[in-house]
């Protein structure tokens, strides 16, 4: 507890005025040990420093498996190893990413080489790319190969599961995925959903604070009640899994949001005087931690409105 109470403190001084990506990839870093969790029907997730990894892991096979969102370099090769010394994975079917920031991506290189099929949304492909050249390092890792913008679908090899991924609008950014496996009922959400944390938001990359609880519930619509989610983050003691329960939570937590900072605006309440007044969004109080992004939170919505 100590530990993790000195870490949040030291990286919150050491970022001062560093730039929101990387704010965000640091903030989201909890101190957990690499951890592989089997969620049903060889589906599960990886937990290290970064976005949750979605796994599919075909029994006693070391081909034929999927690997969704990567965390970063370091991360990823601990994770190749772990599989590598179960005696699992030498080739991958498929690498997908939920979409584009380097929490997610990061890893991309240790598994692009392995995978048959490497996929992303077409805006998640060319926000990455966007990215790259913006830090000068284009090139230094391979982009997906394929794209989609709305569907997108393939059987696994073992003959026993179905990937399909679906975009359902702007929302985090403008390229997300939710990528389902059918068979097994298990959808990696990426960052569509911060389980009980202030989410990010990068409007940037073509995301929308307003249309993302119309994007919540239209997953909610799409997937059924034994669909079990797996989540980008979590605040700390909750969990990066859940149901359709979690995802009406959030979705309500964003329409608190916009009907706070809409009342706020129209009562010629300035941002930063809402920032300085608010601690939770009255109706979400489960949403309090993350502080600096719920000031971003206020910020994007009070613009967007
Ligand atoms: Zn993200």
């Amino acid at each position: 507890m100590m530990l993790r109470r000195h870490f949040l403190r030291t990286s919150a001084l050491a970022l001062g005025a560093a730039p929101l990506t990387s704010l965000f990839s640091k903030q989201f870093n909890a101190l957990l040990a690499p951890q592989i969790t089997m969620i049903r029907d060889n589906v599960g997730f990886y937990t290290n420093r970064g976005g949750s990894i979605g796994l599919y892991l075909p029994a006693g096979k070391p081909e034929g498996g999927a690997v969704i969102d990567t965390q970063f370099p370091e991360q990823a090769t601990t994770l190749l190893e772990m599989l590598r010394d179960q005696g699992q994975l030498t080739q991958l079917s498929l690498l997908a990413n939920t979409h584009h920031h380097g929490d997610h991506t990061g890893g991309n290189g240790v598994f692009a080489d392995l995978a048959k099929d490497y996929v992303s949304h077409a805006r998640a492909q060319k926000n990455l790319a966007d990215n790259l050249k913006k830090n000068d390092r284009e090139g230094s890792m391979p982009l997906p190969k394929t794209t989609f913008t709305t569907d997108w679908s393939m059987a696994l090899p073992d003959g026993k599961e179905r990937v399909t991924m679906k975009h359902f609008g702007p929302a985090h950014t403008g390229g997300d995925a939710v990528i389902h496996f059918e068979q097994a009922n298990v959808a990696h959400l990426g960052d569509l959903l911060f389980n009980r944390r202030f989410p990010y938001i990068d409007p940037g990359a073509g995301g929308d604070i307003i249309n993302w609880a119309s994007v919540m519930k239209k997953i909610r619509k799409h997937y059924d009640r034994d669909t079990v989610f797996i989540f980008g983050h979590a605040a700390e003691s909750y969990a990066v899994t859940g149901t359709s329960e979690d995802l009406k939570a959030f979705e309500n937590y964003l329409n608190y949001l916009r009907k706070y900072v809409k009342k706020a605006k129209k009562a010629g309440t300035s941002i930063e005087a809402l920032q300085a007044k608010t601690t939770t969004i009255p109706g979400a109080p489960e949403w309090r931690f993350g502080e600096r992004m719920r000031n971003v939170n206020l910020q994007v919505m009070y613009e967007a409105l």
